[in-house]
């Protein structure tokens, strides 16, 4: 491993797969996702010694959608520790990313943070002990990768909220089972934001790369989440990180990771690198098509998953 030369083997990931032909489509069910380029396609990696390799639109500023969950999550852990466990679950779900069924059936209770469900769960439980919520997470990711123009997208909140009918769905369900505190339009307004959060491949790679260094963030030299709380963020994206392809990602690339239906997707080897990868046509099931083939590439090629 110690003599793998990332930017060759990058290189020829990209060669591989630039021209190759997407089939996938560019998420349109949030209008302002729709404007998006999308031949665009980027991949930036960052070992934990802090050596950078990238090739394409690595440095352009994207929709990384569902990947802040994960963002949302570590800060709630952060605060309130386990008990984030009594009200959201740590299973895969095996359905789509905004199902309402599962959530009937299990009486409000998500069944894990990286659903749409589990992460207005987690906003919820934000706006409960935040004065100024999206304020402060914004805060914490400047402040655990010392990049101060990561931000919210106020036109992507915007087109969120325009078309968030299931989100607004599940979040009435939730609160009818007594599992959202706050007032409707607070948490949602809280989750919109969540998702309208803007990063470069670079950025993603640098923000993720705590996760794969025990909760120690290599790029700011700071324990941002004990080891532990790190195996469970681990876990959680290892199972539950591409909506209902978990077990494709599994198989293929053999990583913990998070897809976004910006077309983002990050994955980190623990004791090794984090990865980013862009890419917006989406397969079937709401991942980055190219994505998901770059990574499994790389992980063949570098033979460094985590099985
Ligand atoms: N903002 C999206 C929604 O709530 C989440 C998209 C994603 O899974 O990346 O529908």
């Amino acid at each position: 491993m110690a003599n793998i030369d990332y930017q060759k083997m990058l290189d020829e990931v990209a060669a591989e797969l630039r021209d190759i032909d997407d089939p996938g489509e560019v998420a349109t069910y949030i209008p302002e996702l729709r404007n998006v380029d999308s031949r665009k396609m980027g991949i930036h990696l960052v070992t934990i010694d802090n050596s950078h390799f990238y090739f394409g639109d690595s440095n352009e500023k994207f929709s990384i959608q569902s990947i802040s969950k994960v963002l949302s999550l570590t800060l709630a852990l952060k605060i309130v520790g386990d008990t984030v466990w009594d009200r959201v679950g740590v299973e895969p779900s095996g359905s789509a990313f905004n199902s309402l069924v599962q959530l009937e059936y299990e009486k409000g209770i998500p069944r894990n943070p990286l659903i749409n469900a589990g992460a207005i769960v987690v906003c919820d439980i934000l706006v409960d002990c935040l004065d100024n919520p999206k304020f402060r997470l914004l805060e914490f990711i400047r402040a655990s990768t010392g990049i101060s123009s990561i931000g919210y997208n106020p036109r992507m909140a915007e087109s969120e909220k325009k078309c968030g009918y299931r989100n607004y769905a599940l979040v009435n369900l939730m609160k009818d089972f007594g599992n959202i505190h706050n007032e409707i339009e607070l948490v949602l307004d809280m989750y919109f934001h969540l998702c309208s959060i803007e990063m470069t491949c670079k950025e993603l790679a640098q923000t993720f790369l705590f996760l794969a260094a025990g909760g120690v963030s290599p790029v700011v030299n700071e324990m941002i989440v004990s080891p532990r709380q790190t195996k469970r963020i681990n876990s959680i994206m290892q199972m539950c990180g591409f909506y209902d392809e978990a077990g494709e990602f599994a198989f293929r690339t053999g990583l913990p990771g998070k897809s976004g239906v910006g077309g983002g997707i990050v994955a980190i080897h623990p004791g090794k690198f984090s990865v980013a990868v862009w890419s917006p046509k989406l397969n079937k099931k709401g991942n980055s098509y190219k994505g998901m083939k770059l990574l499994e590439s790389v992980t063949t090629k570098s033979q460094s998953s985590i099985f």
